[in-house]
């Protein structure tokens, strides 16, 4: 996968995709990512990349052709129209289930916005998707784009070393994973249980999935409504609904 990002603060985004899982999916060339300095492609004298807003109003806006400029130069460079992404609060807030759909695709370009964000006529005839990380308003579009750049990436054959890392892990299947204990057995007086240490691998296995339903049951019930659950399913919930009560 090739992500390329158009950014005000390249160093601040390099900052982060240089380190980490990212940053050696990088170097081992399992994902390509360049972040591209928006400025570079303002040529006017003061290589402004924003302006007032028609109609008034507080604040500046981003201006149309240096986006436009700077996409159409990475189209060039990678021999095809990457999908276009425009991280915004005003999209519906991004799932396991988006990222998943988007990462089949081998090209996704991300535009950060700042400011009061960018002039409709890019969204109306660039952009392919809108994508928000929450119901909430952040001062830019870097740290936007870093989230959907890590979740998106991670998931990208080679990145993490199995790909039951994520396939087992909150949201990937509509329910939050099960707890999770490392050494010692017995800590502070509080247990480990034993099943997890049984070495009966259909025992744990069974353990996880009853715990991973109950998890959701408990910090996520509105997820198990979008959910078909099973017979097993409903007895795992009612027994433990019972044990509590
Ligand atoms: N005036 C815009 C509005 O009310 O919809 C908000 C602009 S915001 C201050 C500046 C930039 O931050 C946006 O262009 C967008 O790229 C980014 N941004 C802010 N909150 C975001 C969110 N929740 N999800 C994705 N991007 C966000």
């Amino acid at each position: 996968m090739k992500i390329d990002l158009i950014t005000l603060f390249p160093e601040m985004c390099e900052a982060v995709l240089g380190e980490s899982i990212i940053g050696r999916a990088r170097k081992s060339e399992a994902i390509e990512i360049e972040c591209h300095q928006l400025r570079d492609y303002a040529f006017d004298k003061h290589r402004r990349v924003d302006d007032t807003v028609y109609g008034g109003g507080m604040g500046m806006l981003m201006k149309c052709e240096p986006i436009a400029l700077c996409f159409e130069d990475i189209c060039k460079k990678r021999g095809k129209r990457p999908h276009f992404v425009y991280m915004s609060p005003q999209a519906k807030p991004l799932t396991q289930e988006k990222l998943k759909e988007l990462s089949e695709l081998d090209n996704i370009c991300v535009l950060a916005g700042h400011y009061e964000g960018i002039d409709q006529r890019i969204i109306d005839e660039f952009i392919d998707e809108e994508i928000s990380i929450g119901d909430y308003v952040l001062t830019g579009g870097e740290l936007p784009a870093l989230v959907f750049i890590d979740a998106l990436s991670r998931l990208a054959p080679g990145v993490l070393s199995n790909n039951e890392c994520f396939t087992e892990e909150s949201h990937f299947n509509g329910l939050l994973e099960y707890p999770q204990y490392t050494k010692p057995i017995s800590w502070r007086g509080l247990e480990v249980p034993p099943v997890l240490y049984s070495g009966d691998h259909a025992k744990v296995d069974r353990w996880r999935y009853e715990h991973s339903l109950i998890n959701t049951a408990v910090k996520r019930p509105d997820m198990l409504e979008e959910k078909e659950l099973s017979p097993d399913d409903k007895a795992i919930l009612e027994k433990y609904r019972n044990s509590i009560n």
